[in-house]
């Protein structure tokens, strides 16, 4: 698909998604926080769902965690604009408490939908919420972190949502640091997943996520 067409096709699913009404978190919001970004990005990042300031201006990580995420791409090499960003819940879950399972799985369509299209090569989850859904792990992100996951044809590396380092200081800071690191080695060739059982699911399986 071509650049233009990609993009014209997740403006499309964004303005199906802004009068979205499938959980109950529609009740509450102020705007539908779809994504944001390049629609042939070469690493797209999942967080967990808007915060006050996303749900007041419709865009993702536009905060201090967001400042902390552009910093980190450019330590890397990247600019904003090489990056998808999206969320597991694009509403805001009020008082930014944890998203239910419940709104999770209203909600998974489209992040299924925006992975498929946007196809990115390195899909980095930011958090517990994200990686657990997509690498189908119990396990919590201080264990998953630090490595790279085969999952279909692309490859997932977990790492911490930055608004964990923002409260956790500089020891999660150098973890993400680390992470993003092995984020521009894979994209350089440089790195191979490395394949752990059970960790991963097909892209075709996504609308279920198990
Ligand atoms: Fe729809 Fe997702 Fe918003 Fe729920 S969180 S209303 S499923 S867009």
């Amino acid at each position: 698909m071509a650049d233009k067409q990609a993009a014209e096709e997740l403006e499309r699913m964004a303005e199906v998604a802004a009068t979205c009404t499938a959980c109950g978190l529609s009740a509450t919001r102020t705007n539908v926080v779809f994504g944001d970004g390049s629609a042939r990005a070469q690493v797209m990042f999942i967080g967990e769902g808007p915060g006050r300031n996303e749900d007041l201006q419709g865009v993702p990580f536009v905060g201090a965690a967001g400042q902390l995420l552009n910093q980190l791409l450019s330590e890397i090499g990247l600019e904003r604009s090489d990056a998808y960003i999206a969320n597991v819940v694009k509403c805001r879950p009020p008082g930014n408490r944890d998203p239910r399972p419940d709104e999770i799985a209203a909600c998974k369509g489209y992040l299924a939908d925006q992975i498929r299209l946007i196809d990115p090569p390195v899909v980095m989850t930011l958090g517990n919420f994200a990686t657990k859904l997509l690498l189908k792990e119990e396990r919590g992100i201080t264990r998953l972190r630090g490595r790279a996951y085969p999952w279909w044809n692309r490859i997932v590396i977990p790492t911490f949502h930055p608004a964990a380092a923002l409260r956790g200081g500089a020891s999660v800071l150098e973890s993400m640091r680390e992470d993003f690191a092995l984020t521009r080695a894979v994209l350089d060739g440089r790195s191979e997943p490395q394949p752990e059982p059970g960790a991963g699911r097909p892209v075709e399986q996504l609308e279920l996520f198990g």
